[in-house]
């Protein structure tokens, strides 16, 4: 195990494995905290505002506030509340909502595995049987926030998924984010394409989080980041023009993420 995430799982408060990750030597820190500006120090100066990297840049403080809303204490519970095939089927919560929608296989049940860490008692469910419905599941973050699990896209995706997505896109009132979610290794595919189109189409605000980032070369993630960014910067009107690179097993870029999930729900206020 990373000793990052030994030093998490050895502690039983957040901010007491907070004070801990503080700790760690400023390198390894910067690289499970803010893996984009890790990702910068391997670009010529001149180019680093390319990446847009200080939009999003909270301080460690608030990373540890935002880790505190994921934490599930006797009053902030957080669980799986439903799921559902149709959008009419969806549970009628009145908080801000974000979703997570990705390829299959783009590391989407992993990412919101370690994005619920701190809260162990969540199963995050997976149903990826060929022949199995897929489904939107709904979990609740204390009063805080809704994260809905979505169902993941592909190649041999049925229609009636994509319509499920796009209506649910399209519908759902109080969606305050789309995760779009990208593999680093392969970049962005002709699904995902769709999926960008759909956000773009309906104007939704919209983040492209760059998964897996613990499996390739420092050279060709950044090569990935780059084309990535120019993409957003010039194809894209609804996008965020921040990347959020992560990784589900080092849990590089997980905190930071965790932070951006609670500001835009309004938690950080
Ligand atoms: P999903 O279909 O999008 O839910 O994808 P999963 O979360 O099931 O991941 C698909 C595969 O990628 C699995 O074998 C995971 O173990 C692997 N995977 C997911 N996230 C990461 C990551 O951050 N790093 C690495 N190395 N592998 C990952």
């Amino acid at each position: 195990m990373p000793a990052v995430l030994e030093l998490l799982s050895r502690s039983n408060s957040t901010s007491q494995a907070f004070a801990e990750v503080l700790r760690l030597p400023k390198q390894q820190l910067r690289k499970l905290l803010y893996p984009l500006q890790e990702v910068e120090r391997f670009l010529a100066p001149d180019r680093r505002q390319d990446l847009h990297l200080r939009i999003f840049d909270p301080s460690p403080e608030d990373i540890a506030r935002a880790d505190n809303v994921f934490t599930a204490t006797e009053g902030n519970r957080i669980d799986y509340v439903s799921s559902a095939v149709r959008i009419d089927h969806a549970p009628d919560l009145p908080r801000p909502e974000v979703c997570f929608i990705g390829r299959s296989n783009v590391g989407k049940s992993s990412l919101i595995k370690a994005l619920f860490s701190l809260a162990p008692e969540v199963e995050v469910r997976v149903s990826k049987k060929p022949g199995h419905t897929k489904k939107m599941n709904f979990f609740k973050v204390g009063k805080h926030f809704t994260v809905v699990d979505m169902p993941g896209y592909g190649y041999r995706a049925p229609e009636d998924f994509v319509d499920m997505v796009e209506t649910y896109l399209k519908e759902r009132r109080n969606l305050k984010r789309t995760f779009l979610l990208v593999d680093s290794v392969v970049g962005i595919q002709k699904t995902d394409n769709i999926a960008i189109e759909m956000c773009e189409e309906f104007a939704l605000p919209y983040v492209i989080v760059l998964t897996k980032i613990d499996k390739s070369s420092k050279g060709h993630l950044l090569k990935q980041v780059l084309q990535i960014q120019k993409f957003v910067n010039t194809k894209t009107q609804g996008c965020f023009p921040q990347l959020f690179p992560v990784s589900s097993v080092t849990f590089s870029g997980i905190h930071l993420l965790r932070c951006f999930i609670a500001s835009v729900t309004g938690n950080l206020d």
